[in-house]
C-alpha cells in the first residue's frame, strides 16, 4: 500500500450498525499526503490524452477537481437531484434499501469528448455504473474510471460494463 494509505481511518457502525466506513478527512487534511494521493490516481492517465474529469458528488469532486488539474483537463460535475441549473439528463441506481439517481448537464461536453470517470471508493459498483451510464448517454467516449479505495470483497467491478479500465489506487 502507498505511504498516504495510512491516512485513511475506518469509522465503524457508520453510517449504519455493521458497516466499516473508510473515511478519507484525515488524508485530506494532510497537505503531502493528499497531494501524493492526487499524483498516485493521475500517473496512469498522463498520456490518456483526456479532455475531462467527470467526478461524483461530493467525494468524487475533492478528488476530481485536483486531479483534472494534475492532468491539465477539465472538470465536470455528476450531481445528486436538484442542484444542477440547466437541463440535465439522469439515470437511477438501487440503494440497499430504495434507489437514488444522478444528474449530468445535457449540454456538459461534445460528444466524443474524451473523459475519465472518479469517485472516492468502489463498493457495490452501482454508483460508478450510473454515472458511466450518464456518460454513455452523452456520446462522450470513456477512457476509464479511476477511484481511490476499492472494497474488492464487494465486487463492484461486476457492474462495469465498459472495456475502458477500471483503476483503483488502493485496494482492501
Ligand atoms: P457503491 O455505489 O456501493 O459503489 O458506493 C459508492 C459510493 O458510496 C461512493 O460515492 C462513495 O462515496 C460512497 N461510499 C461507499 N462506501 C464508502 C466508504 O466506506 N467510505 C466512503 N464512501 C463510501
Amino acid at each position: 500500500m502507498a505511504p498516504f494509505a495510512s491516512l485513511v481511518r475506518e469509522i465503524v457502525d457508520f453510517p449504519k450498525p455493521g458497516i466499516r466506513f473508510k473515511d478519507i478527512s484525515p488524508l485530506l487534511a494532510d497537505g503531502p499526503g493528499f497531494a501524493a494521493a492526487i499524483s498516485a490516481m493521475a500517473e496512469p492517465w498522463r498520456d490518456a490524452r483526456l479532455q475531462a474529469v467527470v467526478g461524483i458528488e461530493a467525494r468524487g469532486f475533492i478528488l476530481g477537481a485536483p486531479l483534472a488539474r494534475e492532468l491539465g483537463v477539465g472538470f465536470v460535475p455528476v450531481r445528486k437531484p436538484g442542484k444542477l441549473p440547466g437541463a440535465v439528463i439522469e439515470e437511477s441506481y438501487a440503494l440497499e434499501y430504495g434507489t437514488d439517481r444522478l444528474q449530468v448537464h445535457r449540454d456538459a461536453l461534445p460528444a466524443g469528448a474524451r473523459v475519465l470517470l472518479v469517485d472516492d471508493v468502489l463498493a457495490t459498483g452501482g454508483t460508478l455504473a450510473a454515472a458511466a451510464r450518464l456518460v454513455s448517454r452523452l456520446g462522450l467516449e470513456l477512457v476509464g474510471g479511476a477511484v481511490l479505495m476499492e472494497l474488492a470483497v464487494l465486487d463492484g467491478r461486476r457492474h462495469w460494463t465498459s472495456s475502458a479500465p477500471l483503476l483503483a489506487t488502493l485496494r482492501y
